[in-house]
């Protein structure tokens, strides 16, 4: 799906010599390295406060525990999503409320939002899946109402930008109150192990959530807050460096690929290409087409037999996940039809940075293939 070994070839010169620099620096934990990358991804977010940490879901549950929420307080986030989203807000104590998405974008529905609010309501947690901002305009709007926090799960969309006008727009993440994301390697912006950051333009939650993520403690060995361990390494740090400097070429690199797919499926009517919305860029962390007509499953397998990888994100819908049965709120199957039909129906494409022109024309080929001699 990702080609990680073409892509550090090209910059392997400046990474490997940094990565040597911090060994030899023997700064491996908070060193320069991590208050620059810091710095710099403040700059390019356009944002007051980022606090670095060791991976995505660390993020989400720092964020969330800044925000003073009691167990049983509800926050409201999609089913149509990677796990940890709901994982951390479970492992609080909170009860994760998970509503349906656009058939088109896969992003959260605002409207679903509002039918899915209750006086123990806190939080709502936007996930910008696959590259694309949610409706954070709208978002926005209901949270002010009815006095919600808002934290982005921003860890497949950095990098997008949410366009309030021509003249106005904003990073992903940088909207709602707090805004996470990931660091994992195959994400758009990847290191090369784990890897997580927190974004806020509050000093007082980026104070807490500095606080937090440090064992609660603001004074060395004064404890404010209980608080956990998760820290960005400076190795990690110094890739991130040069990465993020590369980000809009590689941001541009996974657009064209991704304008090239389009071209060929799109005149396929048991084919969507993925809807690009108005109000946001798409970075493309992953190319998701719905299916019809055809065996989705099937097709995945004949593109695996012919070496070309494809995977269902995601399989299951998380309100049909076994561990998330016993939540009050909870649904069942039936309760999110366009969640659990996406389930059935996307499937994503190698999408990555070093895709070229005769390995995507072999994709869709191979895929057009089985779509025209399978289809019902
Ligand atoms: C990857 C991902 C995470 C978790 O990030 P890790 O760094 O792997 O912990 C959270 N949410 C979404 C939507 C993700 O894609």
């Amino acid at each position: 799906m990702v080609d990680l070994k073409r892509q550090y070839e090209k910059i392997q010169d400046e990474v490997d010599n940094a990565v040597l620099d911090v060994i030899r620096s023997t700064k491996y934990i908070n060193g320069p390295e991590v208050k620059k990358f810091q710095e710099e991804l403040e700059e390019y977010l356009d944002v007051k406060h980022v606090i670095p940490c060791a991976n995505g879901t660390d993020a989400l549950q720092v964020a969330l525990m800044s925000l003073d929420l009691k167990p049983g307080d509800e926050v409201i986030t999609t089913s149509f999503t990677f796990v940890a989203t709901a994982e951390v807000i479970s492992l609080l104590g909170l009860t994760p409320v998970l509503i349906d998405v656009h058939e088109d974008t896969f992003n959260m529905n605002p409207m679903e939002i509002c039918k899915a609010i209750t006086v123990r309501t806190k939080a709502i947690m936007p996930v910008h899946l696959f590259g694309q901002c949610a409706n954070m305009d709208e978002i926005m709007t209901i949270a002010k109402n009815h006095k919600l926090h808002v934290i982005e799960d921003n860890a497949q969309a950095i990098g997008a930008d949410y366009i309030y006008s021509k003249s106005r727009s904003k990073k992903a993440g940088t909207i709602g109150h707090v805004g996470c994301t990931s660091f994992f390697p195959s994400k758009n912006l990847g290191c090369y192990g784990d890897g997580g950051a927190i974004f806020t333009n509050n000093k007082k939650l980026a104070d807490k959530i500095r606080s937090i993520v440090n064992h609660g403690m603001t004074v060395r060995y004064y404890h404010d807050h209980v608080g956990v361990n998760s820290r960005l390494d400076s190795i990690q740090a110094a890739i991130l460096r040069i990465k993020l400097k590369y980000l809009d070429k590689y941001t541009k690199a996974r657009r064209d690929a991704a304008d090239y797919y389009d071209n060929g499926f799109k005149d396929n009517e048991n084919l969507i290409i993925p809807a690009r919305s108005s109000f946001s860029t798409h970075v493309f962390h992953q190319y998701t087409l719905k299916t019809r007509n055809i065996d989705r499953d099937k097709l995945q397998e004949y593109l695996m037999s012919k070496d070309i990888p494809a995977m269902i994100y995601y399989p299951v819908p998380l309100h049909m996940q076994k561990a998330y049965q016993s939540f009050r709120y909870n649904q069942k199957e039936g309760d999110l039809p366009i969640t659990e039909d996406l389930s059935k129906s996307v499937i994503s494409l190698p999408m990555h940075t070093e895709l070229d022109k005769e390995q995507q024309d072999y994709i869709i080929s191979n895929v057009l293939d089985f779509v025209n001699k399978n289809s019902s």
